[in-house]
């Protein structure tokens, strides 16, 4: 069997204080494994800049110039980190026989690749990378986090425990991904969804060695928010069963009220009234407000709009946008 040929792929936001850091220890890494015979002379790195506002592209074309290991692709404009690792994902199918997606801040061990490539040889179609500790995470961030893992299960959307977007996909997994058209995306809710054999590599997450986090607070509840309507519509049927006890509940009540009339112990307080209204204004406004997150997630699929279109290459390609028209 002739060795694969390994994409690994970075999506880089606003990345230029942390590229000229990380960009040689991916190659490193690269290298190491080609040396050891573990993967074939053309894998390379792929970097995707997602519309950066700042010299990011730059940098990305510089170290391409300087080393054929290296390749960019440009998004004509940022499309957030899910959109973008798809665009490198999707360019690399044609290009690879696996790939390995990973942040650009270097909070991933990159040491967890070799054991991914074993479990490739192994036969395993996806491997994800599962942080086995969050220490140098802040507690909050820890804490929501994994209340993020537990909510989104909860509420029917399976994600692996501790796992963000370091994977290894072999190409049948990504010819398989590829099948998955829908524009709301959300990969650790699809990658499960596409199957395989599959299994996880543990490894430590460091610190982000230079810039900022692209996911405060808000981001990351949008973020689950997205996943769990794009995944699973147990939040609508959740709603049902709500409309259904305060039913139940209104239908007791109207009875105690006929009674109380009945035996004359009508009127004291308008305070019931009011709380009554209330609560059900808010829980209907609430319903309301999550079947509209799912019309809304309609209309967006409905439109079929490309989910990235690449602008610029390093390296030469006829195709210019996400094709693969039906
Ligand atoms: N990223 C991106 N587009 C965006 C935001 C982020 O491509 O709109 C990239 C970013 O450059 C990084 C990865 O996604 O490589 C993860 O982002 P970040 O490290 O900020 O998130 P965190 O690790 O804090 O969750
Ligand atoms: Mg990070």
């Amino acid at each position: 069997m002739s060795l694969p040929i390994l994409y690994i792929v970075i999506p880089c936001y606003n990345e230029e204080e942390v590229l000229p850091l990380t960009s040689g220890m991916f190659l490193d890494k690269l290298l190491a494994l080609k040396a050891a015979g573990r993967i074939s002379d053309e894998s390379r790195v792929l970097f995707v800049n997602d519309g950066s506002k700042d010299r990011t592209w730059e940098i990305i074309r510089q170290l391409s110039e300087k080393d054929s290991h290296y390749e960019g692709i440009s998004l004509s404009r940022n499309r957030g980190h899910q959109n973008a690792l798809l665009a490198g994902l999707m360019t690399a199918k044609d290009l690879a026989d696996i790939t390995i997606s990973i942040d650009a801040d270097g909070q991933d061990d990159i040491n967890a690749m070799d054991e991914m490539i074993t479990e490739y040889e192994a036969g395993c179609d996806v491997v994800y990378g599962v942080r086995s500790k969050r220490t140098t995470d802040t507690w909050f961030k820890r804490f929501t986090a994994e209340s993020f893992y537990h909510l989104m299960n909860t509420l029917g959307a399976h994600v692996v425990f501790n796992h963000a977007d370091y994977r290894l996909l072999s190409k049948r997994a990504l010819e398989g991904l590829a099948e998955f058209r829908e524009v709301n995306l959300f990969l650790r809710g699809l990658v499960p969804l596409v199957g395989f054999r599959s299994s996880s590599v543990y490894y430590e997450r460091h610190e982000r060695l230079a810039g900022e986090s692209h996911y405060p607070l808000k981001k990351m509840i949008a973020l689950a928010f997205d996943g769990i309507t794009s995944l699973s519509v147990k939040p609508i049927r959740l709603i049902t069963w709500l409309g259904f006890i305060i039913s139940i509940i209104s239908f007791i009540a109207i009875v105690v009220v006929l009674v109380q009339h009945i035996l004359g112990m009508t009127v004291h307080g308008w305070s019931s009234t009011l709380v009554a209204i209330f609560f059900m204004g808010g829980v209907q406004l609430l319903c309301v407000g999550v079947i509209g997150e799912y019309v809304g997630k309609i209309y967006n699929e409905t439109k079929r709009r490309p989910r990235f279109i690449v602008s610029e290459r390093t390296f030469d390609e006829a195709e210019n946008r996400e094709t693969e028209s039906d």
